[in-house]
């Protein structure tokens, strides 16, 4: 079966492959061996063997493709990113505070979702806006070297991937080399096993799961070992990351499905080559996109060069009257869900993990050719 190409954001487009195995599996699932259980995934106890095996399998196969180091955690948690944005700082704000005092946490903001995350977190702990590139209306990402970091903060937050402005960090920032001895927190929701990740600058990683591994409703977070054991009293116990890392992800039941999905998810990329042939994919495609977009006249991306996402690629037409009909030309060429975020207007290609460079290809023969008929 061929399906349209599907350019949403989030939830977004899953392999084919892996959508087939799932249905295959749907009523029954088998083993590694092929032996049938005479249930389906979502029927299972999560403490049941069979269970307890896909759930393992999910984990070490992320730990693999990741490389994540032995210290640290990978759990698997409900409530998605936004939900991390209260829980990361119940979690860790508290790690160097003052009796009485609430912990500091540094933020830089280069979109909509690191803003959003400073706001959550100025519930529950000191915030403070250690840089922004919000007067550039976030088309760029201040310089490391300005970023004012306070020395007692905890944390300093940043955003990998700016879903909705198409802003990406290149790498993460080295704290330790900016002079700070704060753990670095980083919302990967949309770039997370895009490209490899380098843990040694990092302390804690969140995602959603339904950018770039599986459906809505499983969030992985990846935290260093030493972070944990510091919750506010105010942390619900099922937000509590020593409690959830302390029982293997099911101290309550745990998005079992999602899980599944996620861990079939993973298997295709190793099946792709792994995070580095994935990778290199994912740069073909987002050249090929941006490429188009930088030679047109009707086409236009605002964001720096250096910090273009290959995620998520926003443009817009320079005659704004023509965005309908650019929707709906596009949909009748099979090229779906391309209208921008609200915030911001215009267009948006995501071009996450399961995006064939076929599926940019055709989008950009249909940019084009629209670009002719209306020139
Ligand atoms: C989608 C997204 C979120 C929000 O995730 P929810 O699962 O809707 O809470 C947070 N951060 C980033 C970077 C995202 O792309």
């Amino acid at each position: 079966m061929t399906r349209p190409y599907n350019f949403s954001a989030g939830p977004a487009t899953m392999p084919q492959e892996v959508l087939e195995q799932a249905a295959s599996e749907m009523l029954d699932w088998p083993d590694a061996s092929g032996k049938r259980c005479g249930m389906g995934v979502m029927e299972m106890s999560h403490r049941g063997k069979e269970f307890m095996s896909i759930c393992a399998h999910a984990e070490n196969t992320l730990r693999s493709l990741l490389a994540i180091p032995e210290h640290f955690k990978i759990l698997f948690m409900q409530g998605g990113g936004l939900a991390e944005n209260a829980i990361v700082p119940m979690n860790l704000s508290g790690r160097r505070a003052q009796p009485g005092q609430r912990g500091q946490t540094d933020f830089v903001v280069t979109g909509s979702w690191s803003q959003k995350s400073l706001l959550e977190a100025s519930k529950y702990s000191d915030t403070h806006l250690a840089a922004s590139s919000q007067a550039s209306a976030f088309t760029d990402i201040p310089a490391a070297a300005t970023w004012d970091l306070r020395p007692g903060a905890s944390y300093v937050h940043i955003c990998s991937n700016e879903t909705i402005h198409g802003v990406e960090f290149q790498t993460p920032p080295d704290l330790k080399a900016l002079g700070s001895d704060a753990a670095l927190v980083v919302d990967f929701s949309s770039q997370v096993a895009s490209r490899p990740v380098d843990w040694s600058r990092v302390g804690l990683a969140f995602g959603g799961a339904q950018k770039n591994l599986g459906p809505a409703g499983l969030t992985l977070v990846v935290v260093r070992e030493d972070l944990l054991g510091h919750a506010l009293s105010i942390c619900p116990s099922a937000f509590n990351y020593q409690t959830v890392a302390n029982n293997g992800s099911m101290y309550n039941t745990p998005p079992t499905y999602a899980i599944y999905m996620a861990g079939l998810v993973f298997d295709w990329l190793q099946r792709q080559g792994g995070i580095a042939a994935i990778e290199a994919r994912n740069i073909a495609k987002a050249q090929a996109l941006y490429h188009a977009i930088d030679t047109s006249g009707l086409y236009v991306n605002h964001v720096n060069a250096d910090c273009r996402s290959r995620m998520n690629v926003p443009f817009f037409l320079r005659v704004e009257a023509l965005n309908e009909a650019f929707l709906a030309g596009a949909a009748d060429a099979g090229l779906l869900q391309l209208k921008g975020h609200k915030s911001v207007g215009g267009m948006r290609a995501s071009l996450y993990n399961a995006m064939p460079l076929a599926g940019v290809q055709a989008l950009v023969a249909y940019m084009q050719d629209f670009e002719r008929r209306h020139a």
